[in-house]
């Protein structure tokens, strides 16, 4: 007890004076706890300050450069040297004329039309007189640059030779069990509708390196393909359904198929990788800005 008292009596004095000098000790620690927090806090709010400043002044000064530099006015200046390059000056040709003609399913010769003369171009293969010593040429030059067996698969078809055509390739995926709708579509894709084939126009024919040459896509960017591709401008002839165009001339890739444009367009054509409906398209663009 009296150990147990004494502590009591001491107690006050020793607890007093421990616990003052905890609560003087502790005022420090909470005081200096307060100015640590205070002054991190003043830390934190000053870089969370400078933060956002940071954050904020890249805009606004990017805000701002361009306002006391006259950058708007170099930009309008740039546009118009843009502007050159989609529009390079377009061959003076005539987009009614003849050789121009867009032929395809929305835009048919109709059933009636056949060229005002056909003239031979070889393998009993016929095409628009106006357009075949152009075909006789190319013929010729591509068995001098070593495709000897070169020639014409098919050259001018009648209204009726393409319905049978086109009718032969329904018939033959209604057979592996395509629905008539459906066996339009996918031979639409290949052989064109009749009365809108360029065929009947008589202005394309297909040529290929040699008899039994198969006509698949693949066989472009090889031999005699390459060849066509990279000369049948000079004689005014354009591969009229290029790679990569299928959406928008509506036909697979065809290597084999010519057309002549007129060489000033197939030249254009084959300059700046357009088929023939982007290539009229630029001056209907041109019209309307007119
Ligand atoms: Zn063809």
């Amino acid at each position: 007890m009296g150990a147990d008292s004494a502590p009591e009596g001491k107690t006050p004095a020793a607890v007093t004076a421990p616990q003052k000098k905890r609560r003087r000790s502790r005022f420090p620690t909470a005081t200096s706890r307060l100015l640590t927090l205070a002054l991190v806090l003043a830390a934190v709010g000053g870089m969370f300050w400078a933060l956002l400043r940071l954050m904020g002044g890249g805009p606004v000064l990017a805000a701002a450069s361009p306002t006391p530099s006259p950058s708007p006015r170099p930009t309008p200046t740039a546009a118009p040297t843009a502007s050159p390059k989609p529009t390079p000056v377009l061959p003076d040709v005539d987009t009614a004329s003849w050789e121009l003609r867009l032929v395809r399913y929305e835009y048919p010769v109709g059933e009636a039309y056949a060229p005002p003369e056909l003239e031979e171009i070889g393998n009993g293969e016929r095409m628009d007189s106006r357009v075949a010593p152009k075909m006789l040429q190319l013929l010729q030059d591509a068995r001098a640059a070593g495709y000897e067996q070169t020639y014409p698969c098919s050259g001018y078809r009648s209204y009726e030779t393409q319905r049978i055509i086109y009718q032969r390739h329904i018939d033959q995926y209604m057979a592996e069990g395509l629905t008539e709708e459906e066996a339009h579509a996918k031979t639409r894709l290949a052989v064109n509708y009749p009365g809108s084939s360029e065929h009947q126009y008589g202005l394309s024919a297909d040529i290929l390196e040699y008899v039994g040459q198969p006509m698949e896509p693949y066989i472009g960017g090889s031999g005699l393909m390459l060849w066509l591709e990279q000369h049948c401008a000079e004689y005014g002839f354009t591969i009229r359904y290029p790679d990569g165009k299928t959406d928008i001339t509506g036909v697979e890739y065809e290597p084999w198929h010519l057309r002549y444009v007129g060489e000033e367009a197939a030249e254009y054509m084959m300059k700046h990788d357009l088929c023939l409906e982007e290539f009229l398209e630029l001056y209907e663009d041109r019209s309307v800005a007119d």
